[in-house]
């Protein structure tokens, strides 16, 4: 049997599972809200052009309104200043939208401290345990927040100080982004830096590293405590918006078993 015929069989028979990480995509999914005097994406929503009435008899159909950054989605480099010389989401080679998962786990730690920043020692603990990173691949940061990701309020946890979500610190970004052979990062939350990054140095430290070194970013992702801590692998499936920042994305996994 070819390859492909043993992954579709085993896909069939179950004993590779595909685990979608996607969330659900409506006029609830949270979005991000950044202070005065910056601009906002919109919430998802549709808009109707005919449901089996005088506008179209038999069929029914909607327009989209979405930012690119709504709900699940992916970061290109030209998302942020630093990457913009960098690819659109459009011109993302498709053979880097399949490639392997680690998932680091501090769902525990964030449950004490919501604005836990994760440091280079912690990832050095990880690979210790667990082996290395993978050369083109992802690393899955889990943090427990997707159990909020029903609610804006909750997902957002921001006081008059602003958001409280957790993220990765400055010098642990700068080293992902350029000591580690990481393809992105991807990441339970609204976006892909932490609650409070607008007060790190520098700020929004994952988008202006990972971006600026041409690496992608995943965020709103949910189910990663269904994956192994290494072995699965992801398909990201951003639309390729050609000049675009980002795209909303189908997150898959593939789990064997
Ligand atoms: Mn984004």
């Amino acid at each position: 049997m070819s390859l492909l015929a043993q992954l579709t069989a085993a896909i069939g028979d179950g004993s590779i599972e595909v685990i979608d990480l996607t969330a659900p995509l409506s006029e609830t999914t949270p979005i991000l809200k950044l202070p005065e005097p910056f601009g906002n994406t919109v919430n998802f929503s549709l808009r109707e052009i005919s449901r089996y009435d005088e506008r179209g008899p038999a069929w029914y159909w909607n327009d989209i309104v979405t930012g690119e950054h709504t709900g699940t989605h992916f970061d290109a480099p030209v998302h942020w200043v630093t990457g913009r010389d960098g690819e659109d989401v459009s011109q993302v080679a498709p053979s880097r939208l399949v490639a392997p998962a680690v998932v680091l786990d501090v769902a525990d730690r964030v449950a004490a401290d919501p604005d836990f920043l994760l440091q280079i020692d912690d990832v050095r603990a990880w690979t210790k345990a667990n082996g290395p990173l993978p050369d083109g691949g992802w690393l899955l940061y889990r943090t427990g927040w997707d159990a909020r990701s029903g609610d804006q309020e909750e997902f957002l946890n921001a006081d008059e100080s602003g958001s409280h979500t957790p993220g990765i610190s400055a010098e642990c970004a700068r080293w992902l982004a350029e000591e580690t052979p990481i393809a992105g990062l991807g990441v339970e939350t609204v976006g892909t830096d932490a609650g409070g990054a607008p007060g790190l140095d520098p700020p929004f430290p994952c988008h202006s590293f990972l971006l600026g070194a041409g690496k992608y970013g995943l965020t709103q992702l949910r189910d990663l405590d269904r994956l192994p801590v290494r072995g699965a692998a992801l398909i990201a499936s951003p639309l390729p918006i050609v000049g675009g920042s980002g795209s909303p994305a189908r997150v898959l996994a593939l789990v064997e078993h």
